[in-house]
């Protein structure tokens, strides 16, 4: 195992929204396995108590790690939690991963309004509000290099029949920002990529599926491998993106979904392997 000195991800500073839970979480543990030093964040203070026990559980060699509690969708906060990161020597990696799928999300006519708005400014605004304090805190640090990651989804790339408009939407959103920051700030050495799951054994799926283990089914039978993902294999892509192994990745739509977004399957499944 790697130590704050050693690993893919060496002393560099990271900052993880929604990283009490899911993705975010996993993406922590293994950060910490690859030597960086890490700020988890979240809107949850609780939950974000028993995410760093369970990182340093896991991780006893860790480097330095600490909780921020924090609303992505208030400027304020965010700017605060890329501060902190000053006193570390300013962040390398910034992972805007918090997010939200709002159980009354519908279609175009059925959406509420303050559901669109609610999660535009957690899965939009929060994005760009981490985007920009990471830039300002990078230009501040004199970083002549750095990746930020944001998480988007595949539906941004496919459309859902879900139907979650707003969600859909706002995923949409961090694709196109993310690809218009790269672009930007490709010339200062910063690194922006969109991670696109797809749908993924986390809180945020079980909640949406609740006991309904029949639309669960339904659901897991269009892919190719006939399950959901598990949160560790996005972390896995996550930490590619945040090293230095992918220097000459930009721009990209770094899609991680078992190819579901690639073939279509028919309520079989794939073809069962046979003779050729
Ligand atoms: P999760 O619910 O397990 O984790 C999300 C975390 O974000 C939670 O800890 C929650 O407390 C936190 N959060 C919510 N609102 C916040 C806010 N305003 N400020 C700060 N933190 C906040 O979900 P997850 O599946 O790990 O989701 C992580 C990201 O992955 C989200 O952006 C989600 O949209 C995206 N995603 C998830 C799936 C899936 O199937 N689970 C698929 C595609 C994309």
């Amino acid at each position: 195992m790697a130590s704050a000195q050693s690993g893919r991800l060496a002393g560099k500073n990271a900052v993880i929204t929604g990283a009490a839970g899911g993705i975010g979480l996993e993406t922590a543990i293994l950060f910490a396995k690859e030597g960086a030093n890490v700020l988890l964040a979240d809107i949850s203070a609780p939950a974000l108590e028993k995410a760093l026990a369970k990182v340093k559980q896991l991780v006893p060699s860790a480097g330095r790690l600490e909780t921020t509690v924090c609303d992505v969708s208030k400027e304020e906060q965010v700017q605060a939690m890329v501060e902190a990161l000053d006193a570390w020597g300013g962040l390398d990696v910034m992972f805007n991963n918090a997010g939200i799928m709002h159980a009354k999300d519908d279609d175009a006519v059925n959406t509420p309004e303050a559901i669109w708005d609610l999660t535009q400014s957690i899965n939009v605004k929060g994005v760009w509000f981490g985007c920009k304090h990471a830039v300002l805190s990078l230009r501040r640090n004199s970083k002549t290099r750095a990746s930020i990651i944001n998480t988007a989804s595949f539906v941004a790339l496919m459309g859902a029949a879900t139907p979650q408009l707003a969600y859909t939407a706002s995923k949409g959103a961090v694709l196109a920002l993310t690809r218009e920051l790269a672009m930007v700030h490709a010339r200062e050495g910063f690194r922006f990529n969109s991670l696109c799951p797809a749908p993924l054994n986390t809180p945020l799926l079980q909640d949406w599926l609740g006991d309904d283990k029949a639309k669960r089914l339904r659901r897991e039978v269009h892919f190719p491998s006939g399950r959901f993902g598990e949160a560790i294999e996005q972390a896995h892509a996550v930490v590619f993106l945040a090293s230095d192994e992918s220097s000459f990745v930009n721009g990209h739509d770094f899609v991680v979904d078992g190819g579901l977004s690639k073939a279509y399957v028919t309520p079989e499944g794939p073809a069962a392997p046979g003779p050729t």
